[in-house]
């Protein structure tokens, strides 16, 4: 059993440009168009602004794409950045985070470790920095843990031979997923889970300011932060009006004049 204290973010899939169809349509629609990122999230939300107001050729006004997308966030043409698209694996991550996360509906797609299909008689446990930071609390903390997995296990034993007797026709996937549903019951918030997320430029802004800012939890509070520090290298002209701050209790927040685009 590991104790963790830190999430862990992998970026597993970004946008890959399709540059031979790009030129196909400036060629067809007799206009040109060039623009100077190689970020293909960022070229795309350039693009498909630009589609709004057949913005190429000589009517192209702005000439970066940093100027094309801050004038975006500035005027709030959030849905242009609907089309910028990331996977991410986020694991070290508690059950009560992943229950924060969840709630954010608009442009995500989740797929989370499932309890029920998975035996967590190994699972690791991820604990609060405000306790860890406290020998008495973290011994607590730790006894309870590795109470409630000795329990579980017990759990588990205890219920296969109920579901044997009780249901001896079922079948053995369907025995397992009975007896592992059952068990998890007594699992606690910190338990670690793994979630497969997907989510548009546009949805991750959302969350990076709702969850980045300081009255949110501390733990949903660091995702967001080390969210933000990633997507700022992987777009920089999406993501680079964000401001990270100290908040009073030496944690990081985070803060930006383009609040919900
Ligand atoms: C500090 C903090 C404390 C919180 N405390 C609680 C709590 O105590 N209890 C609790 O239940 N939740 C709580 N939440 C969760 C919160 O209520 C939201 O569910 C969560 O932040 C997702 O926000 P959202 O709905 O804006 O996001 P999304 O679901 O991603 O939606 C994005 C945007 O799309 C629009 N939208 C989405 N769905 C609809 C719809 N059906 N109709 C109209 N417009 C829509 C809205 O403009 C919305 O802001 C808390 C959140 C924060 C940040």
């Amino acid at each position: 059993m590991k104790i963790i204290k830190e999430p862990t973010i992998y970026i597993v899939g970004s946008q890959i440009v399709n540059s031979d169809e790009i030129n196909r349509f400036l060629d067809e629609n007799d206009v040109s168009w060039k623009t100077d990122t190689e970020i293909g999230s960022e070229k795309l939300c350039e693009i498909s602004g630009r589609i709004c107001y057949m913005s190429f050729g000589k009517k192209q006004g702005r000439k970066t794409n940093k100027e094309y997308l801050e004038n975006l966030l500035k005027s709030g043409h959030g849905s242009v950045l609907e089309h910028a698209v990331w996977n991410f694996i986020i694991c070290g991550v508690s059950r009560s985070f992943t229950h924060e996360l969840v709630r954010h509906r608009a442009g995500w797609g989740y797929s989370q470790l499932s309890q029920r299909f998975v035996d967590e008689s190994e699972t690791d446990f991820v604990e609060p920095d405000l306790i860890s930071s406290d020998e008495e609390l973290h011994n607590i903390w730790l006894e309870c843990m590795e109470d409630i997995i000795e329990k579980y296990k017990f759990m588990l034993e205890k219920l296969n031979d109920k579901v044997n007797e009780r249901y001896p026709d079922l079948s053995s996937t369907l025995k397992k997923k009975l007896v592992r549903q059952t068990a998890r019951s007594i699992l606690p918030n910190a338990t670690e889970t793994k979630i497969f997320v997907t989510a548009n430029a546009r949805a991750l802004r959302h969350f990076i300011e709702l969850r980045g800012y300081i009255a949110a939890d501390v733990e949903i509070r660091k995702v967001a932060v080390k969210m933000l520090k990633l997507m700022q290298k992987e777009a920089p002209n999406i993501f680079g009006d964000y401001k990270i701050v100290k908040a009073e209790d030496g944690t990081e927040a985070v803060e930006t004049d383009y609040r919900k685009v």
